[in-house]
């Protein structure tokens, strides 16, 4: 039994985030959510009136950016901190959709979160999902999923989610941000979204929620038990 990083990368609305959540407690790992660090990135910026292309208010910023994660023993989960405050709706709004993927193709912002990231994944046993986790932060990572789904169905899924946290949007209004996302996300140039070489690809456009955790956990546990 070895204990291995499980990169998950893939596109928008792919249901990376709550796929990756469940593998990691099914294994009795820790999960990273490295887009939430990106949002909280963002989040910061809005609230500081930052606006990114300015570097020097950028490396300022950074400097005082500090990302945590917490265990929350009763949710059994992480939840996320920017600077000792909680963040969860306040990073999921549409504000932060709107600029979030900008903010992650600036070359000093994501040397910073793939910095901390690459820490966090010392201990290994640990599922970290995002866009580049395969191809640049664990690039040995022992097992790397590439999650891909049709926009429609992905855009139908994410207006669900976001009308059970009370958020109304338009399923135009969310198709167009999560292909402008996923276009900003594969044609940067520093660490653009793509498939690595030894990823899986799990389509799940018509997959059930269980049938993709449960795909991911048989291989997870092929290579933690039989190497
Ligand atoms: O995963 P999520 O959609 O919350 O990520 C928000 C944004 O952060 C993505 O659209 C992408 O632009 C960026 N991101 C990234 N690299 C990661 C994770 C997220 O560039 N590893």
């Amino acid at each position: 039994m070895r204990d291995i990083v499980i990169a998950i990368d893939g596109f928008s609305g792919t249901g990376k985030s709550s796929t990756a959540k469940e593998v990691a407690s099914a294994l009795g790992y820790t999960y990273i959510d490295s887009g939430a660090m990106y949002r909280c990135v963002a989040r910061y910026f809005i609230n500081h009136q930052i606006d990114f292309v300015e570097e020097e208010k950028v490396i300022k910023a950074l400097d005082e950016i500090l990302i945590s994660f917490r265990f929350n023993k009763s949710l059994n989960a992480s939840e996320i901190f920017l600077n000792d405050q909680i963040m969860d709706h306040q990073i999921r709004l549409p504000e932060i959709n709107e600029i979030v993927s900008q903010i992650a193709a600036q070359p000093l912002i994501r040397k910073k979160l793939v910095s901390r990231q690459q820490t966090l994944g010392l201990h290994k046993s640990m599922v970290m999902d995002g866009r580049d986790i395969g191809t640049v932060v664990f690039p040995d990572a022992a097992l790397k999923i590439f999650m891909i789904a049709d926009l429609d169905i992905r855009s139908k899924r994410r207006q669900k989610e976001l009308e059970e946290q009370g958020i109304q949007v338009t399923l135009e209004e969310i198709k167009k941000n999560l292909d402008s996302r996923d276009h900003l996300d594969t044609t940067r140039i520093d660490s653009p979204l793509i498939k690595a070489e030894d990823a899986i690809t799990l389509d799940s456009s018509y997959l059930t929620f269980d049938d993709q955790v449960k795909e991911i956990i048989d291989l997870a546990n092929k290579i933690i038990y039989e190497g």
